[in-house]
């Protein structure tokens, strides 16, 4: 362990579960945190404040902790040389990030299929590549091309498609205050160009199971 890493754990329903920070890190942007509590004409040393800027930085730490992760790498440690061809579906998965421009949160959820060729991924490294790109500053058009090229260029498929639906706080909070509006992206490659492939594709995320 580095004498950097401060960790804070937290037991739950019998597993801990442990969040990392980078010390050196969290005393920085706190300082600066403290800094942004007396510009907006608050007291940082009221007692509700008093910590914030030590939380707002592990809070940030945490939220941009897919800077250090290698989307690629968590692909290729769960890769099977495996013959099965057909589309495999993996809809619903959650998505927090925030946007680039505001550093307001967005949130949604995305929908990915690809199409084997001679490999196949373990199913829970889908989610996590969407979590190592939505753990930085993004937009989420960015985010779902960075999604699509990460699948087709590690495991490559006959094809890859990735769908987002994502609310955008930078648009409900403030801005146009569009509460219930909703940003749709996709990307495609291969097989997925191909519209009756595709439309297979949206046929199964629309779809319900009962
Ligand atoms: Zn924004």
């Amino acid at each position: 362990m580095s004498n950097l890493t401060d960790f804070d754990s937290e037991e739950q329903d019998g597993y801990i579960k442990i969040d990392q920070y980078n010390t050196k890190h969290v005393d920085r942007i706190a300082t600066y945190y403290k800094d942004i509590l007396e510009a907006i004409g608050e007291d940082p040393k009221r007692e509700g404040l008093i910590k914030t800027p030590e939380r707002v930085a592990k809070a940030l730490q945490f939220l941009t902790h897919g800077y250090d992760i290698d989307a690629a790498q968590v692909l290729r440690s769960a890769m099977f040389e495996e013959d099965y061809s057909q589309m495999v579906v993996v809809k619903d998965i959650e998505v927090y990030s925030m946007c680039e421009h505001h550093m307001l949160p967005f949130f949604g959820k995305a929908h990915i299929a690809y199409i084997p060729n001679g490999h196949i991924v373990g199913l829970s490294k889908i989610p996590r590549v969407v979590d190592v790109f939505a753990r930085r500053l993004q937009v989420q058009e960015r985010l779902t091309n960075e999604i699509r090229d990460c699948i087709q260029d590690t495991l490559n498929p006959a094809g890859v498609a990735v769908v987002m639906e994502c609310k955008h706080m930078c648009m409900a909070m403030r801005g146009v205050q569009k509460q219930n509006s909703v940003t749709t992206t996709s990307a495609f490659t291969g097989a997925f160009q191909n519209d009756v492939t595709r439309s297979e594709f949206l046929r199964l995320i629309t779809a319900s199971l009962d």
